[in-house]
This record gives C-alpha cells, structure tokens and sequence, in this order.
C-alpha cells in the first residue's frame, strides 16, 4: 500500500526527515510513534502525498508519486487515502451531516445521495442520533468520530490518523481505537501516528522515529534501525 525508499525532508537547514525506508502492506494497522519534533507528521504528510519530499521515492497503491502531475495526485489521494487530524478539522457551524456529505462534494452524486451514504456512515461510528449537531454541540470523541466517518466515507483503502486521540481524554480515546481496530479488520489499511507509548504497544506493528530516523520497527526485529539495517545488508 506504501513504499518509502531513502525519503528525505528538509525545511532550509532543519532536516525533518532523514532517510526513511518503510513499507506498509494492504491491510495492516500500525503506528508510528516518536517524540514531539521527530518527524511524524512530516512523515504522515509525505505518505498522504500532501507534500513531496526532498530525496527519495514515495509509491503509494503502485503508484509512483513523483512521475504524477498535482491532478493525478489529487485524484489518487482522493480515492485512496482518508485522512483524521488531532484537531477534528471540522468546518464552524456545518452539521455533521454535511461535514460528511461534503466530502463527496465532487463526485458526481446528488446531495440527497451524499447525505444518505454521510448518514449511513455517521451511523457506522455510533452518531446516528447526532446527524445534525454542529461542531459546538458535540464532544470531542463525537467530533473526531465525525471526521473518522468523512475520511471513510469514498471507503478509501488507506487511512491516516495523525495524533487522532491526542486531543481527547482516555474513554474518547479508546472509542476512537476501537473504531480504527473496526476499519482494520474491514480490510482498510490504518496508519496511526501518536506520541503516546502504550497507544503504539498496543497495535500489530510499531514503528518508531526519533530526530527524523526509524530507529525501531517491530517488524523487522528487535534492533532495527536504518543505518544498522543497511551496514547488515552489506
Ligand atoms: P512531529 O509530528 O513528530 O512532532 P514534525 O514532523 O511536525 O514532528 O516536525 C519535525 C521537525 O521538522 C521539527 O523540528 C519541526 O520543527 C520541523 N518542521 C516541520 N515542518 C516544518 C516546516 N514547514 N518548516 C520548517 N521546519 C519544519
Ligand atoms: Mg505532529
């Protein structure tokens, strides 16, 4: 589902990125987890073909993100990726009902059909009594279950969670996990960036940065890291 190779980010002398391998397979649920200013959403933003990267190759569903034009890396992150923020990203005032259906906004369906497919996924993440609350009436766990429920909605084969409990507390927390488990097991690809260790410790596969490096994946082993992974390949 995503292959990065020797992926790079700077912003002028800052290196926020500093040469990433990782390949995510269709269908696994993992976390990166790293400390403040480690890279992670720099990272999340580079496998959601938000920003490119500076050296190296990002192939995300197949595709070559570099050989894309900006159209065709919007139209492959449309419906490929679903994304969830820590801060909901929910329009002031917009009920939750259309925050969903908007994100069919350019899909050809009429708006009675984009509000049927937002209500039935507003109902998918137990807000079916909630469809016309706006963002001031609802909690916190309820607004990031509506945005969970707007990334799903084109059923994208992979979704992006960046810091999505960091801005709850632990029962809205643990809801919004257990949605993400949900999604997993429906054969979505669940990406979850957290700074939170036990949240990491929990899922199948943890990948850790630290000052823009992989210095952990439980995938590979116990002393996994980029530079000692490339000496061993030597
Ligand atoms: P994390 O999400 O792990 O907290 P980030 O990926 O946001 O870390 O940032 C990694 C590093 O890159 C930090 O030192 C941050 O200050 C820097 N950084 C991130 N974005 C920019 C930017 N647009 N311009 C300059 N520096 C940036
Ligand atoms: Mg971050």
């Amino acid at each position: 589902m995503v292959e990065l190779a020797g992926v790079q980010q700077r912003y002028g002398d800052v290196v926020a990125l500093g040469g990433a391998d990782l390949t995510v397979a269709r269908g696994e649920l993992l976390a990166i987890v790293g400390p403040s200013g480690s890279g992670k959403s720099t990272l999340l933003n580079i496998m959601g073909t938000l920003s490119r990267p500076s050296r190296g190759t990002v192939r995300i569903d197949g595709h070559d993100v570099a050989a894309l034009s900006d159209r065709e890396l919007s139209a492959l992150r449309a419906r490929t990726i679903g994304f969830v923020f820590q801060q909901f990203h929910l329009s002031p005032g917009v009920p939750a009902l259309d925050s969903v259906a908007d994100g069919l906004l350019y899909s050809g369906t009429s708006r009675g059909e984009r509000r049927r497919a937002a209500e039935a996924a507003l109902r998918g993440v137990g807000l079916g009594h909630r469809l016309w609350h706006r963002p001031h009436e609802l909690s916190g766990g309820e607004k990031q279950r509506v945005a969970i429920a707007r990334a799903v909605l084109g059923d994208p084969p992979l979704l992006l969670a960046d810091e999505p409990t960091g801005a709850l507390d632990s029962r809205s927390g643990t809801a919004v996990l257990d949605l993400l488990h949900g999604l997993h097991r429906a054969g979505t690809t669940v990406v979850v960036i957290t700074h939170d260790r036990d949240i990491a410790a929990s899922l199948p596969r943890e990948v850790r940065l630290r000052d823009g490096r992989i210095e952990h994946d439980s995938a590979h082993g116990s002393a996994y890291d980029s530079a000692a992974g490339a000496e061993v390949a030597r």
